[in-house]
């Protein structure tokens, strides 16, 4: 209240910085009046003549500072050049459809810019031209020559945005680009380069996963940096899709799931809980009738647990009183501290499901039912109380202790892994519905985004779950894939120097975008009074008496010709709904995930006199519904909400779909109790105490506001939860984020070093100490050990005798022993081609990079997914993942220098070479007897030479100490003689790499 009257005082936060842009608004019309007087060269000229200027300050942040000085001048051109076009009524092809210029920047446009202009989101509603909003931006930010990006959600909407809003930035002598899915790397290397590119979220982060985790040379990288970016529909980007990151991912070596070995037991447990489960409800059924009400409750609660989607429970939670007693029961279990009978409980079932939390898991009864020889083979064995008998037994030696010790933790490896795809696969069939979370297409699992309704192709749930999915529907079970590359949409954005947004809704999660990504939110005001009437909720016992109800007032508008927008929350709702509607012999459009190709077509034609179009939630957002003749005298575009969805934003994001530009409108949203969201998260409670009090018959509904408010409160529940979760999976991702920052870093110091032979020295300074140091750093020098670990690295022969070793302080010997090991690669080096040496060294080093890189990623895969099963041990997951997380990279990057040393004299970029390095190397050093020894003749040998075997042998200190295989590795990949070769110089393998001779 207080908070109200304060506003009413002094004006919102965002009112008074609004307030401040105004002077801003008014020099730019001043600007733009000067102008008109301006030729159209003129007015172009300003254009090159700042990016001049700007070109000569290489400061970014004195960049900045100037583009605000300029900004009132810029988005005058900007506006100017739009009116001229207006003027000229200028016609051009957008998407292949005639096109003619209408549109000059509104005062609210203007200041909308300016907010993105600033770094911020700008939340504008549907209709106002967002489009049109961030030219002035992007001008302003492009003029920098660092490129400005805008991101849509989809393909199509970055094509069209391009060419349509390309008229404009063409006049004034900018360049803009598009990138499209099916492009070619040329291509979009051209795209890049435009000042200004349009593109989707997904392209510009696959672009960036492929030029920092995959492309060997600059040429192949096709981004120039992170400059500007403006996201469209920012708030659907940034915290819809939070959960599912970009993955570049090849197949995995062995596959480790075996979910069609466990399907058929699983649907047969499946089966035999939903018999057990009906058989309880049906018991229940009996005690209510009988008036022993406790225990029905009770009963009832138990098949909440088993089987939540259970018919009968649903149709129980329909009646007030039975409602109240399942609850009551719920919470007594849930009080009891101790939780033994809620323990008790769930061991009547074969397992439990949470549906809030998508948590599945097994009790006793199920588990013997899955393995009857051993239940505990579903239970994880106690490792550390194992690992210390094995420790106290005195009778082991300490080789039988790692033997045992191994052999226990490969059996836990085993059971964990087993745990993890009988869990995955209840919750693919208790949790995880077809045409709501997936559709199956083309034999495959496409999964659907639980927002938007649109289908991700290409996503896939992780951790197995999307395998089990697969099993499931008995479609093709992909191979186990291995991540090779990922990203998350938000850590991309979070690249940029400076990032803006818009959307019609972000205020609901100001707080979100404030905490997480430093982004605040102004709220611009429309160009014209909103006009919208939204109406009360209804409010209704069950679904089938909602979905009678949204029917006749479909019918209702339809028959007197008002068109109708129609919001589901999921595909399977908008299925339904339009079952209903033939059958009612209502015509209807309906849009889902399932259309998107015609999406916006049919969105437009929705403000047609009598349209009836069914649309999941954000389907075809970014297209802007027109009101059709004789519609706004008919009260204009009527839209009916047929569930709350989870997040308000949502709701309003469909609100706002009616209404634009100060058109007439309405709006309604439907509710049962047995929406989700009210089963989950609605006071169940009050409500049911409202349905007794009103009495409600039969397909009676409830309105009021307060309940609007009852409605609200479910709802922020739900944001407030999933606010957190997203917030945890950003925890987790920014461990990985740095690391991810530090090894990309590296491999494109590698990729553009000029003088790779730095960077491989740099390597041995460092790594080769930190050998020593493990060697001799100890309690008992291991001398032997080093002098073997130098062999078999180095061709270097180095007898003890030869080394010294024992006569020199650990730094003493690691100067000796570089100096020894960068001699020897001076050698070797010197038998290649210089170019040729260049390629090579950077490939040592990419190599090394590349598949260690991929291993880690794969470990820290497991490690996410076992610090959780550690959280029993009441640690904080997040803090184990951190730490682990910290030592497994210090690991990976000496391990990476390690690999490199490795390699340096088991890579040659050519076989004639490497054979002249042997044959220059002492002659102790050969074996007669190798595989392949260097006295055959080379040109005996096939065009591959790299990836043959030569043996060079050595005799250690001539008493027979050591013998040594040096294989040489296929450092670079095999290619045909007249295919590119891979160093990257452009020229064939044969003329190149691959030269024989
Ligand atoms: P939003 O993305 O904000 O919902 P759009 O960018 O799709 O809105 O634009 C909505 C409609 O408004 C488009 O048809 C566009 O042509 C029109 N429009 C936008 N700005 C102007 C303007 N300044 N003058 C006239 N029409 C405009």
């Amino acid at each position: 209240m207080v908070g109200w009257i304060l506003k009413k005082i002094v004006g919102s936060k965002n009112q008074r910085e609004l307030r401040r842009l105004a002077p801003a608004v008014r020099r730019i019309n001043e600007f733009d009046e000067q102008f008109k007087s301006l030729s159209d060269d003129a007015l172009r000229a300003k254009t090159a003549a700042w990016k001049d200027e700007l070109a000569k300050i290489s400061d970014p942040e004195e960049q900045w500072n100037r583009l605000a000085e300029i900004l009132p001048e810029a988005f005058a051109v900007v506006k100017n050049a739009a009116r001229r076009l207006k003027e000229r009524r200028h016609s051009f092809a957008v998407c292949d459809q005639p096109m003619t210029w209408d549109m000059v920047h509104f005062d609210v446009q203007l200041l909308g810019g300016i907010v993105l202009h600033r770094g911020r989101i700008a939340e504008m509603a549907t209709g106002e031209g967002k489009t049109l909003v961030a030219t002035l931006p992007l001008y302003l930010n492009a003029l920098t020559s660092r490129g400005a990006h805008l991101v849509t959600v989809n393909d199509y909407l970055a094509r069209r945005d391009a060419e349509w809003m390309g008229a404009l930035y063409n006049f004034l002598g900018l360049t803009v680009g598009c990138i499209q899915h099916d492009q070619e790397p040329d291509v979009r290397r051209q795209q890049y380069a435009c000042d200004i590119t349009y593109g989707t979220n997904s392209e510009f982060g696959f672009d960036y996963l492929r030029d920092n985790g995959m492309a060997t040379t600059r040429e192949q990288q096709v981004q120039r940096g992170y400059h500007y970016a403006i996201v469209d529909e920012v708030d659907s980007i940034l915290i819809d899709e939070a959960r599912t990151p970009l993955i570049i991912s090849g197949p995995a070596t062995i596959s480790t799931h075996q979910y069609d070995k466990w399907k058929p037991l699983i649907e047969q447990l499946v089966r035999k809980q939903t018999m057990l489960c009906n058989r309880v409800a049906s018991e229940a059924a009996e005690k209510f009738e009988q008036g022993d009400v406790e225990t029905a409750g009770r009963l009832m609660f138990k098949v909440k647990l088993g089987q939540p989607r259970n018919k009968q429970l649903l149709r129980m939670m329909e009646d007030p009183d039975k409602r109240r007693a399942i609850d009551k029961a719920e919470l007594a279990f849930y009080t009891d501290t101790r939780k033994e009978e809620l323990f008790a409980l769930k061991e009547e079932l074969f397992f439990t499901i949470d549906e809030k939390s998508n948590e599945a898991d097994l009790s006793e009864q199920g588990r013997t039912f899955l393995n009857p020889d051993d239940p505990n083979a579903f239970v994880l064995p106690d490792l550390i109380n194992e690992f210390t008998e094995i420790d106290l037994d005195e009778t082991l030696s300490p080789e039988e202790k790692d033997k045992r010790k191994s052999e226990r933790q490969q059996i836990c490896d085993e059971q964990a892994e087993r745990i993890h795809n009988i869990s995955n696969l209840l919750r693919a069939y208790c949790v995880f519905d077809k045409d709501v979370q997936y559709v199956v297409e083309e034999n495959k699992v496409v999964i659907v985004d639980e927002f938007t309704g649109r289908k991700m192709p290409g996503r896939r749930w992780s951790d197995g779950l999307h395998q089990a999915v697969e099993a499931k529907e008995g479609v093709q079970i992909d191979r186990e894939t291995q991540t090779l590359a990922t990203i998350t949409i938000q850590n991309y954005f979070r690249l940029y120097q400076k990032l803006a947004g818009m959307t019609g809704t972000a205020e609901t999660e100001a707080a979100e975008f404030h905490d997480i990504y430093k982004l605040d939110v102004n709220v611009v005001p429309t160009n014209r009074p909103v006009a919208r009437k939204d109406h009360n909720d209804r409010i209704y016992k069950t679904r089938r008496e909602k979905y009678n109800a949204v029917i006749n007032e479909i019918r209702e508008h339809h028959t007197k010709q008002q068109p109708v927008l129609v919001g589901t929350v999921s595909v399977e709702a908008s299925e339904l709904l339009s079952r209903m509607l033939k059958r009612e012999k209502i015509p209807h459009n309906v849009l889902n995930a399932k259309f998107h190709m015609q999406e916006a077509e049919i969105v437009m034609r929705a403000g047609q006199p009598g349209t009836v179009t069914i649309s999941t939630n954000m389907a075809g957002r970014g297209t802007d519904i027109k009101l059709g003749p004789g519609v706004p005298e008919n009260g204009g575009l009527f839209v009916l909400g047929t569930e709350r969805h989870e997040a308000r934003r949502i709701d309003r994001q469909l609100r706002g779909r009616c209404a634009r530009q100060g058109d007439p409108g309405g709006s309604r949203f439907y509710v049962s109790f047995e929406d989700d969201l009210m089963r989950n998260f609605g006071a169940a409670d009050r409500m049911t105490k409202i349905m007794e009090r009103f009495g409600l018959e039969e397909g009676q509904e409830l309105e009021h506001r307060w309940l609007n408010k009852s409605v609200e409160t479910a709802q922020k529940r739900v944001e407030q939860r999933n606010y957190l979760i997203r917030k945890r999976t950003l925890d987790f991702d920014d461990v990985m984020n740095m690391q991810r920052e530090v090894v990309y870093t590296y491999r494109n110091e590698v990729i553009d070093s000029e003088d790779p032979r730095t960077l491989i020295y740099e390597v041995i300074d460092e790594a080769v100490p930190a050998k020593l140091k493990e060697y001799l750093d100890v309690d008992e020098p291991n001398f032997g050990g080093l002098i073997h670990w130098v062999n078999t690295t180095f061709p270097l022969g180095l007898t003890k005798d030869k080394a010294q070793f024992e006569t020199r302080s650990v730094d003493e010997n690691a100067q000796f022993l570089i100096g020894k090991v960068k001699e020897a690669y001076e050698r070797k080096s010197s038998h290649e081609e210089p170019s040729a040496v260049k390629s090579l060294e950077r490939y040592i080093i990419l190599n090394a990079i590349d598949r260690l890189w991929q291993e880690h990623l794969y470990a820290m895969d497991a490690l996410r997914e076992g610090v959780y099963l550690r959280g029993y041990a009441q640690k904080d997951p997040l803090i184990e993942y951190k730490t682990e997380a910290y030592d497994m990279f210090v690991e990976l990057m000496a391990n990476i220098k390690n690999e490199v040393l490795h390699n340096l004299f088991r890579s040659t970029s050519n076989l004639q070479a490497f054979e002249n390095f042997l044959a220059s190397l002492p002659q102790f050093l050969l074996r007669e007897d190798a595989p392949t020894a260097p006295t055959a003749p080379a040109r005996a040998r096939q065009p591959q030479p790299v990836g043959a075997m030569a043996g060079v042998a050595m005799d250690g200190d001539g008493a027979g100490e050591m013998s040594i295989d040096l294989p040489v590795r296929r450092s670079l990949p095999k290619v045909g003689r007249n295919e590119p070769c891979p160093c990257g110089s452009g020229k064939k393998y044969k003329n190149c790499c691959g030269r024989t001779a």
